[in-house]
């Protein structure tokens, strides 16, 4: 950890590691092997100051039902995580510039102080990041209107082709008196 409140500089070499399951990051955590895993007790820091026990079983579930979860080693400059194929870009967002905020500046000695200071660096990259796509990439719905102006102004232009080439193949009839080639378009 550095003792520059502001440095940055680990950024450059964070290793981050996604593990398969939940169980796998599970025994990373606790360095536990796997088979004895769930049925370790463990207390769990609540908000507010209070702790429960629990098994590692039951923090599993948790887990499961949350779709991602990870930790950060500073020490070692590593972020762990396990993440639920289909969890949602933002939350996945929150979750890693959390992960990273622990890993900039400098610790804070308080445990809830230190994941006060992880959320802020959260709360920037993902309203950064809202700001950035309102302005670079604008929303599903505006990208639809806009296709489905392009695809009617071309349906129209295709149209009046159309329409002259009938124009133009009723001038030819007439002026040749003959039959155009019909069912042939110029
Ligand atoms: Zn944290």
């Amino acid at each position: 950890m550095s003792d520059n409140k502001y440095s940055t500089e680990k950024l450059d070499t964070v290793k981050i590691v996604r593990h398969e399951t939940v169980k796998a990051i599970l025994c990373e955590h606790y360095n536990e092997p796997e088979d004895s895993i769930y049925s370790e007790e463990i207390t769990a820091d609540l908000f507010g100051g209070s702790s429960k026990k629990m098994t590692i079983g039951d923090q599993a579930k948790a887990i499961e039902g949350m779709g991602i979860w990870g930790f950060a080693r500073p020490d070692e400059n590593e972020i762990h995580y396990w993440i639920k194929d289909k969890n949602d870009r933002n939350h996945f967002l929150y979750f890693i510039s959390h992960e990273l905020g622990h890993i900039v500046g400098k610790e804070d000695g308080d445990d809830m102080h230190e994941e006060f200071r992880a959320n802020s660096y959260a709360d920037v990259a993902t309203k950064a990041t809202e700001i950035a796509d309102s302005i670079y990439s604008p929303s599903l719905l505006q990208e639809l209107t806009t296709l489905r102006e392009q695809n009617e102004k071309l349906k129209s232009e295709v149209q009046n082709d159309l329409t002259i080439i009938d124009h133009f193949s009723s001038e030819i009839t007439r002026l040749t008196g003959g039959t155009p080639n019909t069912g042939k378009r110029w």
